[in-house]
């Protein structure tokens, strides 16, 4: 027998018992090593969860409460985390979404309108049932968002909007009174797109008034206030002070610039967001319209933990996606020669840009990751939640959660995580356009609920 082993080839020879002996040893220590090592990792990330949730604790929803609010602003904001039971289900961890839909103009951005309103009286830049007019530029949402609240606190609203966003938007904005402008989509350099005319008749409000001439009184890059007093000597005498302070003033919201969007959700939706999971979150997820949302809640959670991934929904033809990933701020779309009719050119309404606006700029350094959506990824997505949780709603909430799928695969998540994400407005914003199959079909976007239910089967990262 020794004769066969010695001939073998040494690699072929099996090894004496000493040498298996301490092989099996040093697997044997690997594995528990490893184990150890695994288990001291989970013990401290819980550790830190579970100190992290001691700060806060879990409170009911204000407001859906017995109490009686102060008017229709009293219904903005602490809105509920619903679980979208289909996707939560199909991915074995939590996707949860702010129920934004449900504030009384319909949106998201009713936290932002409120404030900047707030805000601005708070700076006494403007003064109820003076005959002001508020003035903004807005693919619609804050415009109806502003309208309800203007009605509410006793001013006018002057919306500049693009003429091919969803026609119901127009409607309600005509229902609430305000002033509606449509104008062609045109790039932001030009002096005729929508927020730049909303700027210049905010400037224009003061000459509108015959017998008098527009006096700025105040200025900053943000905030334009114009009043119909004449007289520049005001701050010396308080009554003169006091009868300026009566005068109808135009002021230019410029939801885009403006920080007092970006503090509603630094203030407002991150924490609440935050209480409500009880500080146990994985990732927020976003898409970026003017940049508040995601800037807000992102600069609020991240120095809480620095672990939670705050990630982009990026719908075609916007920049942002690019920003994130390399740096620059292009779409191939919008390149020379192969510009569509539409600065951002897709049937999603609400998100995505192609410049940098200061919320934005806020947004930057906490995004960890970013995904670009397609049209027909997020009106399958749509489709897929209707049919499967009843929730009825609009582009930029469908793209949020295709997004949510994204990124748990990409993480390779299965099991006991949560990502938060916000469910803007409700599909009742969007028949005319992502809601009107026709619409979709002329445009050459696939209704088809199987794009989300292979998304859901593709293995993990
Ligand atoms: N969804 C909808 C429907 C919106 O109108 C907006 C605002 N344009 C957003 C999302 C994006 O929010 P933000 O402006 O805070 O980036």
């Amino acid at each position: 027998m020794e004769w066969i082993f010695t001939r073998l080839p040494l690699w072929w020879r099996i090894p004496s018992p000493p040498t298996v002996r301490h092989v099996i040893y040093g697997l044997f220590l690997g594995f528990s090593l490893s184990l150890t090592s695994t288990s001291i990792a989970l013990f401290f990330q819980r550790r830190k969860q579970e100190r992290i949730a001691a700060q806060f604790e879990a409170r009911p929803i204000e407001l859906r409460s017995d109490e009686v609010l102060k008017g229709v602003t009293g219904l903005i904001g602490n809105t509920p985390l619903v679980r979208i039971n289909s996707l939560s289900n199909a991915l074995g961890i939590e996707i949860l979404g702010k129920a934004e839909f449900l504030n009384p103009g319909g949106s998201v951005k009713d936290r932002v309108a409120l404030r900047m309103i707030d805000d601005a009286e708070r700076q006494g830049l403007i003064h109820p049932h003076t005959g002001s007019r508020i003035f903004e530029g807005t693919v619609g949402s804050t415009g109806i968002s502003i309208a309800t609240i203007a009605r509410a606190r006793g001013y006018d609203a002057t919306i500049i909007m693009p003429d091919d966003v969803a026609e119901e938007k127009v409607k309600a904005l005509l229902s609430l009174g305000a002033d509606v402008q449509r104008v062609r989509p045109a790039s932001i350099v030009d002096k005729k797109q929508y927020v730049n005319i909303a700027r210049q008749r905010a400037l224009e409000f003061g000459k509108e008034e015959p017998s008098s001439r527009p006096h700025l009184m105040s200025s900053s890059s943000s905030t334009v206030v114009v009043s119909t007093e004449s007289d520049d000597d005001d701050d010396a005498d308080p009554l003169k002070h006091e009868q300026s302070a009566l005068k109808p003033r135009g002021y230019f919201a410029d939801q885009f610039e403006n920080l007092s969007n970006f503090n509603a959700h630094f203030e407002g939706t991150g924490p609440e967001i935050w209480r409500q999971t009880n500080g146990r979150l994985d990732a927020f997820v976003s898409g970026a319209g003017t940049g508040g949302t995601i800037a807000g809640i992102g600069q609020y959670v991240k120095p809480m933990n620095e672990d939670v991934v705050v990630a982009l929904t990026d719908p075609e033809g916007s920049g942002l996606y690019n920003k994130v990933k390399h740096d620059v701020m292009f779409d191939s779309r919008e390149s020379e020669g192969t510009k569509r009719r539409h600065q951002v050119d897709t049937v999603v309404e609400g998100i995505g840009i192609n410049r940098l606006t200061k919320n934005i700029e806020l947004a930057l350094p906490i995004i960890d990751d970013a995904f670009r959506i397609t049209d027909a990824e997020a009106v399958s997505m749509s489709r897929y939640l209707v049919q499967n949780d009843g929730l009825f709603l609009g582009s930029s909430s469908a793209c949020n959660l295709v997004a949510c799928i994204k990124l748990a695969k990409k993480m390779g998540w299965k099991e006991g995580q949560t990502i938060v994400t916000i469910l803007c407005d409700s599909g009742n914003r969007h028949y005319s356009k992502f809601w009107n199959d026709g619409y979709l079909a002329k445009a050459g976007i696939p209704v088809d609920q199987s794009i989300v239910e292979d998304l859901l089967l593709q293995p993990s990262a």
